[in-house]
């Protein structure tokens, strides 16, 4: 079976299986405007899916994919000539669904993160345009001094740039007027992830701790 065949096949069965009638929950929310309580920032990564990790059903996740999960700041004349598909995303998440949580999910073997790492797919000569001037949103997350590129392992460095990116994205949430006020208020929280995908755990910041604790 091909790949595409593959979809059709598993659409064929969430038609039989999730649409059929003893899907209570689902029959309660369908055709109604969404109302998701949750959004989430997630790379474009294959194997990250929110909705599988999650386990999560039709309705409950508001989702931005895009290169390396990355939020950009807020800009002041709203980014006039450029293209902000993620602020508006977030702007209709935030200021007309209302969610409760943002969750900023990161991942192992980012393939953003390794471009801004080693350069080599963020390279315009080799026919990447877009790749390197979305990564310099995170681009501070890759500093690390010279002692520290001698003594720490190429791996190590590469998980730490994917976590510190997470909080320069958070950081850039917090930079949107509306959702720093959304959280003074108590209405909005923000939460970073880290997915790693060959042990498939997954950890949470801790706001206290400054440290990404594995969720049990
Ligand atoms: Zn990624």
């Amino acid at each position: 079976m091909s790949a595409y065949d593959r979809l059709i096949s598993g659409y064929r069965e969430f038609r039989a299986n999730y649409l059929g009638e003893d899907n209570k929950e689902w029959l309660k929310v369908a055709g109604k405007e969404q109302n998701p309580k949750v959004m989430m920032v997630a790379c474009s990564d294959s194997r990250v899916h929110p909705a599988i990790l999650t386990r999560s059903a039709l309705g409950e996740l508001f989702m931005i994919r895009n290169v390396a999960n990355v939020v950009p700041p807020f800009e002041e004349g709203h980014g006039d000539g450029t293209y902000h598909g993620t602020s508006a995303a977030i702007e209709f998440a935030v200021n007309h669904l209302r969610v409760e949580h943002i969750i900023v999910m990161g991942h192992s073997g980012c393939g953003g993160i390794g471009a801004l790492m080693d350069q080599s797919i963020s390279d315009e000569t080799q026919g990447y345009s877009f790749i390197r001037p979305w990564m310099k949103i995170v681009e501070e997350a890759s500093d690390f001094t010279e002692l520290e590129k001698v003594s720490m392992t190429k791996a190590s460095r590469v998980t730490i740039c994917e976590k510190r990116a997470i909080l320069i994205s958070l950081n850039n949430l917090a930079s949107f007027p509306w959702i720093k006020d959304a959280i003074k208020k108590g209405s909005l929280k923000l939460h970073g992830w880290y997915f790693d995908i060959k042990s498939g755990n997954l950890s949470e910041y801790d706001w206290k701790s400054e440290k990404f604790e594995e969720i049990t």
